[in-house]
């Protein structure tokens, strides 16, 4: 027999209280939407959570694309912003929040700010947001969105992120979402010990890796293939 504690139940009530009133949120013709994203891409594919799943039933992403591809926002599958870019597919951006093991107060450091989808999602865990993102008109779009939406916990740098932010390290975890054709030893030198980074890494075949920084050294393990815009500066990019 299964036995659940006190605070697994809380956690499924409160759970199931937040997605009753996101799908009764008149006020949201997105509400539906979004729901049905969450249990078809995010819980049915095994994402568990009870953080990642409230953010990703929270954050309206439809706010993050432009006006003609909001109907399409909750599909499964990454949309393209400005410059070429893309908003991460949904499923991909819960697993590489919930492998960041994201808490209130934890730090974190965000390579590649693109639409700020993903920084809210994190924001919304209530972590301590350091975003950087390296093309000025994009950065300046999403911190506008993140801005209007409320979140205070995000701090903004539009520069090279290969390198890190030097002046707010270390951090608890780090998340790059463009993919540097090796992992980026000033990243690693900015995790904390215990720290984790969840990195895309190669060119044209790409694995999905989890740093751990353990012992005085790195545990690196491979989640998924993944395709995701190639990291540009520093990294080698133009
Ligand atoms: N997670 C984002 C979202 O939710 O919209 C998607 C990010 S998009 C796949 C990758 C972003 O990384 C792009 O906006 C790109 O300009 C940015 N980027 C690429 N190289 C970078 C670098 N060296 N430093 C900072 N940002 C970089």
């Amino acid at each position: 027999m299964v036995l659940f504690s006190f605070m697994e139940v809380f956690s499924l009530y409160a759970l199931t209280f937040i997605i009753l009133l996101s799908i009764y949120d008149e006020q949201d013709p997105y509400a539906q939407k979004r729901f049905e994203m969450v249990e078809k891409q995010i819980i049915s594919r095994g994402i568990q959570n009870a953080r990642v799943i409230q953010a990703m039933l929270k954050v309206p992403r439809h706010k993050f694309v432009s006006e003609g591809l909001r109907d399409s926002s909750y599909e499964d599958r990454p949309v393209p912003i400005e410059s070429g870019q893309t908003v991460s597919q949904p499923y991909i951006v819960a697993l590489m929040t919930e492998l960041l093991a994201p808490a209130p107060g934890k730090k974190i450091l965000e390579v590649g700010t693109g639409s700020g989808y993903q920084s809210a999602v994190l924001a919304e865990t209530g972590c301590d947001l350091y975003t950087i993102e390296i093309i000025e008109p994009i950065a300046l779009r999403a911190r506008q969105i993140l801005q209007n939406l409320g979140y205070d916990n995000i701090k903004f740098n539009i520069g090279d992120g290969f390198s890190g932010w030097e002046e707010h390290a270390p951090f608890d975890a780090i998340i790059v979402t463009a993919a540097p054709g090796n992992i980026p030893e000033k990243l690693i030198e900015q995790l904390n010990p215990g720290g984790r980074m969840v990195i895309p890494v190669g060119d044209v075949n790409q694995e999905l890796k989890l740093i751990e920084k353990i012992n005085g050294g790195t545990d690196i393990r491979n989640v998924t293939s993944v395709r995701f815009v190639p990291m540009t500066g520093e990294s080698g990019g133009s």
